[in-house]
């Protein structure tokens, strides 16, 4: 069997090209004569890879000189916790509530402070961004926490929140560099990398430089100080070498074609294709509130279980692969993430209508 189309909400297919000069790469990187893998991080071979992911990340992103790009492990869910312990002054921050990764980062803050939900879309299954132009933010809160892009129910902020002059801080582990961002309006922005950039087990930190602190809360773990990893170049312990080098290449991938303008013009294309098909389907509806679609994570149903698991298993026979829904959501889910070429997501629409005519 060749490649499928892999439409997996994470860890999700990555750019082919990529994959190939990893592959070229392993026994004999630039001719030191070991791969990535065996090579000390100390080294200045491992040096140069981690020195130009991080410029090509900032040029890619535009990431202003007074901010950090810290590239570090745990994943996107160590930061639910490294976020309240560097962030947390006076003890209380404000969350907004759209979907089950602000949940549980929510639910992690709670641990260190008075953390409050000042915004939620649970009410509709979280198929909607709530209106978040004039909440009651509080007047001490140390920042106001987000989650950009939320993966499970396919929605966006098309719009970032009112958070009357506090802190924004972001994850963004699903929309990362899929669109052009401006930096200046968050404290902090972070994300797993497994979604969009690379291989699972790294986290990329963009953090304002003043809010890397020492004062930060007495017990936080050393590893876990945003300021630890800050002063050693995110190598404070190893680093995930490997998935570090990864990223690298999808930064250069990225850039090669055009960068974050033209990723956007890509995924909005590929988006249209499967909206506008939902939009007229007889069959197949998408369940988010059109003005909040995500253009990475489009979940669908039919409205019988039985046809969804049929669909589920005819697509996967067909190279279709991963599009069962989250089990909070049912029916089915295609993340279409910078990775998936456009040909993909055509012949997805080609196969549901196949699959709407066969089951009507
Ligand atoms: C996947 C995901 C996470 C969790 O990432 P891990 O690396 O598994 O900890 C957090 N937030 C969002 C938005 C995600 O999509």
């Amino acid at each position: 069997m060749g490649r499928v189309y892999n439409f997996s909400a994470g860890p999700a297919v990555l750019p082919e090209e990529v994959l190939k000069e990893a592959a070229a790469d392993m026994l004999d990187y630039k001719g030191c004569g070991m791969s990535v893998m065996e090579m000390s991080h100390r080294s200045k071979m491992f040096q140069d890879i981690i020195d130009t992911a991080e410029a090509d990340f900032r040029e890619l992103v535009g990431v202003p000189e007074n901010y950090k790009v810290l590239f570090l492990q745990g994943g996107g869910s160590l930061q639910f916790s490294a976020v309240p312990l560097n962030l947390m002054k006076n003890k209380v921050a404000d969350y907004i509530i759209t979907g089950n990764w602000a949940k549980k980062a929510f639910e992690e803050a709670q641990k260190y402070g008075d953390v409050k939900a000042v915004a939620s879309s649970a009410d509709k299954t979280y198929s909607y961004i709530p209106d978040c132009s004039d909440l009651p933010i509080r007047e001490n809160a140390d920042y106001v926490y987000i989650c950009e892009n939320n993966t499970i129910y396919g929605t966006k902020y098309h719009k970032l929140p009112n958070t009357k002059g506090k802190i924004l801080v972001s994850d963004v582990s699903s929309c990362f560099l899929s669109e052009p961002v401006d930096i200046t309006k968050y404290g902090v922005m972070y994300g797993g990398v497994q979604k969009n950039i690379g291989p699972a087990g790294v986290v990329i930190d963009v953090i304002r430089e003043d809010l890397i602190r020492d004062d930060v809360l007495p017990f936080t773990p050393n590893l876990l100080k945003w300021k630890t990893q800050a002063d050693k170049g995110s190598m404070f312990n190893t680093p995930n070498c490997y998935g570090i080098y990864i990223c690298g290449l999808v930064f250069k991938w990225l850039k090669k074609n055009g960068g974050l303008t033209a990723a956007k013009e890509r995924n909005e294309k590929k988006a249209k294709v499967l909206y506008d098909f939902l939009d007229e389907s007889e069959l197949f509806k998408g369940t988010v509130r059109r003005e909040d679609r995500s253009l990475m994570n489009v979940p669908f149903v039919t409205g019988n279980e039985e046809l969804d698991a049929k669909f589920v298993k005819e697509a996967a026979e067909n190279g279709l692969v991963n599009l069962k829904g989250h089990r909070t959501v049912g029916g089915m889910r295609a993340s279409i993430y910078n990775a998936m070429p456009y040909e993909g997501v055509v012949k997805l629409v080609e196969f549901m209508k196949k699959f709407e005519t066969e089951n009507k």
